[in-house]
């Protein structure tokens, strides 16, 4: 498998009022190889989105690397080759109505990168493209004189993705896409993320709240938990075979949907809320709420290993 984008020990640190210091992002590495979806899972408060927003440079990282397709981009880079990042990572957001501009027409919303990227394209080359995309994401040509407030919540989605798909990306971050709509339409959009996928040979990180959401689209799943991932595996193996004790939470959190099947894994209460990471917990920082929680818990950062094939945990237990 090629490797799109490696993170090397990316910390992202918001500095707060009395020195205070907000640890949203504290030492994540991993790869992400090209055309897959990986999905991070986590509850909210984790730093799932300042993770993203600080792969694509929305935030500049406090250290750690991001290396897309062998060039690092931390090194001082021309405005051409900035430009040429930004064009090849997109992000799509979890509230398609708050990221659109309410003043502009959908013409002008899917424009604008076109503008950026592609300026020598005339009005009317500009406008057949945009034209292609709205189809391409399930709208038409009589949707483009209108404003986002004239459409549903999927259909403001998908006016979301076709400004992320206007400048042609490779790789696309998609910040809990499907949370804020109707149980009916995220279906719909999951399916629409996918086959744009294949068609386009798109790589996606795919963030979400919980694990059902991202089980039919990631290939692998990273979980996180107060700015640490504690586990990453396929997304098979992840829904057979947790390790990680946070993990085996959120999957018994998963409603099953015919009452007349039996629930075959016993559900997990978390005691508590997840600690502030201003202040989180010594060693690990899941053991607040740990049930297997032992002595060097405490003491000790676990250690991120594969503990089995292609299978990595950072946990005591393993
Ligand atoms: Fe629980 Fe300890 Fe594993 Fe943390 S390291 S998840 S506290 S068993
Ligand atoms: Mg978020």
């Amino acid at each position: 498998k090629d490797t799109l984008l490696e993170i090397n020990n990316l910390t992202k640190h918001f500095h707060l009022n009395k020195g205070k210091v907000l640890k949203a992002v504290d030492g994540v590495s991993l790869q992400i190889f090209k055309g897959e979806t990986l999905g991070v899972v986590g509850e909210s408060g984790c730093g799932k989105s300042t993770l993203g927003r600080t792969i694509i440079r929305l935030y500049d990282p406090t250290s750690g690397q991001v290396i897309y397709d062998g060039v690092s981009l931390q090194e001082k880079r021309s405005k051409e080759q900035r430009k040429s990042f930004q064009k090849k990572m997109q992000m799509i957001f979890q509230d398609p109505y708050s990221s659109l501009n309410p003043r502009k027409t959908v013409m002008e919303i899917v424009s604008e990168g076109i503008l950026i990227h592609e300026p020598e394209l005339n009005p009317s080359k500009r406008a057949e493209k945009v034209y292609y995309i709205l189809e391409l994401v399930g709208l038409n040509k009589t949707h483009a004189t209108r404003y986002p407030h004239e459409f549903s919540g999927g259909q403001r989605q998908r006016i979301g993705i076709a400004r992320a798909l206007a400048v042609n990306p490779e790789f696309i971050i998609a910040d809990e896409p499907i949370a804020a709509l109707d149980v009916s339409i995220q279906a719909q959009i999951v399916n629409l993320l996918k086959d744009l996928q294949n068609e386009r040979g798109l790589t996606y990180l795919f963030i979400a709240h919980d694990l059902a959401m991202v089980k039919h689209i990631s290939d692998r799943i990273a979980v996180m938990y107060l700015g640490n991932i504690v586990e990453l595996t396929t997304s098979d193996i992840l829904y057979h075979k947790p390790l990680h004790p946070y993990t085996e939470a959120l999957l018994s959190a998963i409603p099953v949907p015919d009452p007349k099947i039996e629930r075959t894994r016993e559900r997990i209460i978390l005691e508590g809320n997840i600690p502030s990471p201003i202040d989180p917990p010594s060693g690990c920082r899941f053991r607040t709420r740990c049930r297997h929680a032992m002595d060097i818990c405490k003491e000790a950062v676990p250690e991120w290993k594969e503990a089995e094939a292609n299978h990595f945990v950072a946990c005591h237990l393993y």
